[in-house]
C-alpha cells in the first residue's frame, strides 16, 4: 500500500516532556526529598484501567515521582478515603481510575478530590475556567489554571504534530484550522472541543446523537467559543463535515467502531484517544501524521499538572 504519510507514536511526544518533569522533580528536592507523591485510586477490575495504572506508576518511578495504586474492592470506602489523601499533606496529587460506579456518582466522587491535588484536571473550578477560556486562577495572573489532562494532551500532541502555528498571537494559535472531534464526553471530547475552539479553530464535535460546530464567531470576534448544532447525527452530515477538516479527532469506545476512511481528506491529521483503534489500517493511504494512541503524553500531562500544583501551593503559601 501507499503510505505517503508517517505514523508518529505518543512514547516519541511524551518524551519531550521527560527532561521537563525531572528538572522539576529536582527543583522540588528540598520540598521533598524523596520526590512527590502521586496517589492513584482504583476500585475497578477494568483491564484498560489497570494498565493505565501500571504505565503510570511506571513513568512516575522512572522521573523520580513517587507513585502510590490504593486498591478498594468495595467502592464504598472510596470517598472517605480519598478525603484523607486529601488533608494528608505528604500526598501532592490525586487521581481516580474510572468507571468506579459507572454512573452520575462517578461525577460526584471526581468532586471530592480537592482542586490542590486533582493532577487530571477534572474539578469544576477547571472545567469552568477552560469553558470560559480563563487561563489563570487568580487576578494577578501568578497561578496557571489546571486543564483536564486528556484534552491537554492532544493539545500538545497538535503543538508537536506542528499544527498550532506559533508566528500565530498567543491564543489564536489553530486560527484557519478545521477539526473534527467524535465523542462528546464531558472528560475528552466536549473540553477538547471547546479548548481547541478558544485557540481559534473551527471544531465539528460529533456524538451519536447530533453534530455540533465549536468556533469563537467570524474573525474570532469572541473571547470565548460559542455552539451551534447542526443537526442530527447522520453518514452524510459527518462526511461533509470531514470533506474540508485538517484533523480528525477520534475518541469512541467501542472495538468494533471504524472511521470512515473515505471520508477523510487526502493529508488530514488523524489522531485516536480512544483505548481501541477508531481508524483502520489503511488511514495511513490517507493521512499525512498518524498518532494511533494519546495515553503515554495523556500521563505525561498529570505528571506535569502535579508538578504545576505543587507550585501553585507554595506560590499560595507565600502570598
Ligand atoms: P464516553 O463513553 O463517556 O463517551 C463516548 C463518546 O463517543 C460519546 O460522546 C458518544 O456519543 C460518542 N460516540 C460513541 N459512539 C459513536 C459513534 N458511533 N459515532 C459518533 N460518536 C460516538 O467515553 P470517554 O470517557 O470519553 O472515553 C472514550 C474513549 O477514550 C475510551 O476508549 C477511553 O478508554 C478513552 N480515553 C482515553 C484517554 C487517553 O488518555 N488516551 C483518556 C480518557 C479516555
Amino acid at each position: 500500500v501507499n503510505k505517503p504519510g508517517r505514523t508518529i507514536l505518543a512514547s516519541t511526544i511524551s518524551k519531550i516532556y521527560d527532561e521537563e518533569i525531572r528538572q522539576k522533580v529536582e527543583s522540588l528536592r528540598p520540598l521533598r526529598p524523596e520526590g512527590p507523591l502521586l496517589v492513584g485510586f482504583l476500585a475497578n477490575s477494568d483491564p484498560a484501567a489497570e494498565m493505565y495504572a501500571r504505565w503510570t506508576q511506571k513513568t512516575s518511578e522512572a522521573l523520580g515521582i513517587r507513585y502510590e495504586l490504593r486498591r478498594f474492592a468495595d467502592k464504598d470506602l472510596l470517598e472517605e478515603n480519598i478525603i484523607e489523601a486529601n488533608n494528608d499533606d505528604g500526598v501532592d496529587g490525586i487521581m481516580i481510575y474510572f468507571p468506579v460506579f459507572g454512573n452520575a456518582q462517578d461525577q460526584y466522587l471526581q468532586q471530592t478530590v480537592c482542586k490542590e491535588k486533582d493532577v487530571e484536571g477534572l474539578n469544576h473550578v477547571y472545567y469552568q475556567n477552560l469553558y470560559h477560556n480563563v487561563r489563570y486562577l487568580d487576578d494577578h495572573e501568578t497561578l496557571k489554571s489546571i486543564l483536564p489532562c486528556t484534552p491537554l494532551a492532544i493539545v500538545k500532541i497538535l503543538e508537536y504534530l506542528k499544527i498550532y502555528n506559533p508566528l500565530l498571537p498567543d491564543g489564536n494559535q489553530m486560527y484557519g484550522k478545521k477539526c473534527v472531534v467524535v465523542n462528546r464526553s464531558e472528560i475528552v471530547g466536549r473540553p477538547l472541543a471547546a479548548l481547541l475552539a478558544n485557540d481559534g479553530a473551527t471544531v465539528y464535535s460529533v456524538d451519536v446523537n447530533n453534530i455540533q460546530k465549536f468556533t469563537r464567531g467570524e474573525g474570532l470576534s469572541a473571547i470565548k467559543h460559542h455552539v451551534e448544532d447542526l443537526g442530527d447525527y447522520s453518514e452524510q452530515l459527518l462526511r461533509d463535515v470531514c470533506r474540508d477538516a485538517d484533523i480528525v479527532i477520534t475518541g469512541v469506545p467501542s472495538e468494533s467502531y471504524k472511521f470512515p476512511t473515505e471520508y477523510i481528506r487526502d493529508g488530514a491529521i488523524c489522531i485516536n484517544f480512544s483505548s481501541f483503534k477508531n481508524f483502520s489500517e489503511d488511514v495511513k493511504t490517507k493521512a499525512s501524521l498518524y498518532v494511533p494512541m494519546t495515553g503515554k503524553v495523556t500521563i505525561a500531562m498529570l505528571l506535569r499538572n502535579m508538578l504545576r500544583l505543587v507550585d501553585n501551593r507554595e506560590k499560595i503559601k507565600a502570598m
